[in-house]
């Protein structure tokens, strides 16, 4: 080959737009700059670290099993999607192709394999977000039917009971009947959760403050931080929109407020921040309770995941349902034994 040529190749390894990895038996060594930017590393670190390192240890075992069928001559090539792990700890995913140039007819020892990877991650977030969204409206739909149906049975099953207690003047029976309307009420309070996932009609929102609302929640915890030694604290600008609000909205202030309560059965604060944004207002609500760890943060949307002895496990699926209903975002930062924040984003209504 002309030298002339040899530079052109070197300059299109270097500025392609992807990211590209000549590898021999070994390893890389070669990456090009595309590579670097995507995974973060120097083109000196990434050459040490080798592939298996900067790969998501789920996708280790499938990329080797390709590698060593292309590397044993049974194949030409390679496509996969495949997770990697960028410096700062972030997944990244890569459309990863590999192809060979065999060095001569068989395999051999100097064949070099050229590695292409286009950065995914943007449309996989997005498709996983779809579909959380629509597997989450699909439940809620479900449930918030099967909670209708169950409500009216149940009211008249609790007035039933609520008489034989009234009849049971003597209390002969009282542990039964407790124990009926305690198990009822427990029915209830899941139904309400579920019933609040069935999307409102858009005439039903109303321009509000929400000051005014989280102030009423909180009071509503009066009672219960009071008991466990929890002091709860507002912090906001006097310059704060009005937001579209559905009544809903509490019950999603409710839940969060309940969780970080029940994650301090030691006392502390709970601090409620309510800024003005670009795009809306965004609240915080930020506890110092023993917090989530990262495996359980990946779980805590999902509908009936707790680790209460009496918790249902819907709370956050709900909320999140109702400011998705509000057009708003929910997120949640934790560290375990330092504490929780919880954001919520809402949108200011269209001019
Ligand atoms: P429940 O409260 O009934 O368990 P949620 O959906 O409200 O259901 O919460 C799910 C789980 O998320 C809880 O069981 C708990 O493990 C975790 N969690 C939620 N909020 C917090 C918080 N502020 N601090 C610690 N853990 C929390
Ligand atoms: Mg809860």
């Amino acid at each position: 080959m002309l030298l002339k040529d040899q530079h052109l190749l070197v300059r299109v390894f270097e500025q392609a737009p992807i990211g590209m990895a000549l590898l021999s038996l070994g390893d890389s060594f070669r990456v090009n700059s595309s590579l670097c930017d995507m995974l973060g590393y120097t083109e000196h670190e990434l050459l040490n670290l080798g592939v298996d390192s900067v790969t998501h240890p789920d996708d280790i075992d499938t990329d080797r099993e390709l590698w060593n069928k292309l590397v044993q001559g049974e194949i030409d090539n390679y496509k996969i999607e495949k997770r990697y792990i960028h410096k700062s700890g972030d997944i990244k995913w890569g459309l990863l192709h590999i192809t060979v140039e065999r060095y001569q007819q068989g395999i051999s020892e100097h064949d070099i394999y050229i590695a292409q990877v286009v950065d995914i991650t943007d449309s996989k977030i997005k498709e996983e977000t779809i579909r959380e969204a629509e597997k989450l409206s699909m439940v809620g739909e479900l449930a918030a039917g099967i909670a209708h149906e169950i409500r009216n049975p149940l009211t008249s099953l609790r007035g039933f009971v609520q008489m034989y207690k009234n009849e049971d003047i003597h209390g002969k029976n009282q542990l039964r009947n407790d124990v009926m309307l305690g198990e009822i009420d427990r029915i209830n309070e899941i139904v309400s959760e579920l019933l609040v996932l069935s999307k409102p009609e858009n005439k039903t929102y109303r321009l509000g403050n929400i000051i005014e609302k989280l102030n009423h929640v909180v009071t509503l915890f009066e009672g219960q931080a009071n008991l466990y030694n929890i002091r709860i604290k507002i912090e906001f600008n006097s310059d704060l929109p009005l937001i579209y609000c559905h009544g809903s909205l509490q019950q999603a202030f409710i839940n969060i407020l309940k969780n970080a309560i029940e994650a301090m059965p030691h006392g502390g604060e709970v601090l409620i921040k309510i800024i003005k944004i670009d795009t809306g207002i965004q609240i915080s609500f930020t506890d110092q309770g023993y917090g989530i760890s990262q495996n359980q943060l990946e779980k805590i949307f999902q509908p009936f995941f707790t680790t209460k002895e009496t918790g249902t496990g819907l709370g956050l699926m709900v909320s999140k349902r109702i400011i998705q209903n509000h057009n708003g975002k929910m997120r949640i930062e934790s560290k375990i034994g330092n504490g929780t924040t919880v954001e919520i984003v809402l949108p200011t209504p269209l001019k």
